[in-house]
């Protein structure tokens, strides 16, 4: 199916709607039988069926829809948030005695829900350079049943080679899960790749506005099936339909956002790569990426995410860089309109924190929809701190 039609089309039925062209909110906690037998058949299966709002409401079932086209998946389930996805998609494949194979640095909550709570339930996790496919032979196991991936990481962008690692799992029966969310599906899709189940913070590029807070999990029908009858039915991690609503007024203009995004920051970056105060530049579409090759094989664009490692190991001098930007707010997430830095500063100079994962010059940058020559110079401006 086109682009057009999933952002434009697909799930909107005018005239279910008295031909209204935005899609209505049904703002219902419940749906109505008119006979008894009728309540009976719907209530056999709440998964194809209106009974409650916690399982199937139109709103939500519109960007459901919409957001497994742009997966090429068979469908998709709409969470309360990113975590709540990644915990749903990792939960509903493992029992007490099996075993994980994780990418090893995966986003900091998906690292704390597989150590602190996956554990508890007797499942044993291995975290893993996967950087070369390969490396998977050294760590499965008979009781393996999940291999999650993220590609890119969303701080230091090391990639894993989609198909390599599938076709591994396929050999060996087990279920790939990846989080997309730094790519996007229109920069990457890893379905085409092998992977099983694809999950996203929606809160980042497919909502863009920096105002909700969302997750998604696309799949084969089979296994959306399965969680939504598990996980998305029990814990009952659901979007409200205002907030769906919200989403899919986002996507309209999904396209134009990332294209932005994508094109100013590679310029940015290309422009940062080799400026004084700026020890190297770490963007997957620069040719001094170590994965280059992969980036290439696999991903049709970046969007607004990189890293610089300031020239410097001074925290205080770190401090003043950031510190001294204009332009950029400061702040966790990314994904919406604005430009934003994360610092490592701020969490290296914890007390304890003896062994952090990203060194304390790394800045991770996120550029938003200003021109990347505005951006541009408040970064030249802030780096004097970082010379002098
Ligand atoms: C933000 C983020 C999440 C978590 O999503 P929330 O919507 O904040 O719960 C998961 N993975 C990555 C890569 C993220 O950046």
């Amino acid at each position: 199916m086109e682009l057009d039609d999933i952002l434009y089309h697909l799930g909107e039925n005018h005239d279910d709607w008295y031909q209204a062209i935005a899609p209505p909110i049904y703002q219902t906690s419940n749906f109505r039988f008119k006979t008894v037998a009728d309540f009976r058949e719907k209530a056999k299966d709440e998964f194809k069926n209106h009974v409650y709002t916690r399982g199937n409401n139109p709103t939500v079932a519109i960007l459901r829809k919409k957001v497994a086209a742009l997966e090429k998946t068979e469908d998709c389930l709409v969470f309360s948030s990113g975590s709540a996805a990644v915990a749903a998609a990792i939960l509903s494949r493992v029992s007490q005695g099996d075993h994980i194979i994780c990418v090893d640095k995966p986003y900091t909550w998906t690292r704390k829900l597989l150590n602190d709570w996956v554990s508890r339930m007797g499942v044993n996790v291995t975290f893993a350079d996967l950087k070369d496919a390969q490396e998977l032979h050294k760590h499965i196991t008979d009781k393996t049943k999940v291999i999650y991936l993220e590609s890119p990481n969303s701080m230091t962008f090391e990639l894993q080679d989609l198909a390599a690692i599938s076709s591994i799992a396929k050999d060996n029966g087990i279920v790939t899960i990846i989080d997309n969310s730094s790519c996007s599906p229109l920069f990457q899709q890893p379905a085409v790749h092998g992977i099983d189940l694809i999950v996203h913070s929606a809160t980042k590029y497919l909502n863009g506005h920096s105002d909700v807070v969302a997750g998604v999990v696309c799949g084969s029908e089979e296994h959306i099936r399965t969680i939504f009858s598990h996980e998305y039915m029990m814990l009952g991690a659901i979007i409200s339909p205002y907030e769906a609503a919200m989403i899919l007024r986002g996507m309209r203009t999904l396209p134009l956002r990332l294209e932005r995004s994508d094109t100013s920051a590679l310029k940015i970056a290309t422009e940062l790569s080799g400026t004084k105060g700026i020890r190297s530049v770490i963007h997957p579409m620069l040719p001094s990426f170590p994965q280059a090759d992969i980036s290439i094989k696999q991903m049709s664009g970046t969007g607004g995410l990189f890293s610089i490692l300031l020239d410097t190991d001074d925290i205080v001098k770190c401090e003043q860089f950031a510190d001294a930007l204009t332009k950029f707010r400061m702040a966790a997430s990314w994904g919406g309109y604005e430009s934003l830095i994360m610092p490592m500063c701020v969490f290296n100079s914890y007390l304890g924190n003896t062994q952090p994962l990203y060194p304390t010059n790394l800045v991770r940058l996120y550029i938003g929809l200003e021109d990347p020559d505005y951006l541009l110079a408040d970064i030249i401006q802030a780096l004097r701190f970082v010379i002098d």
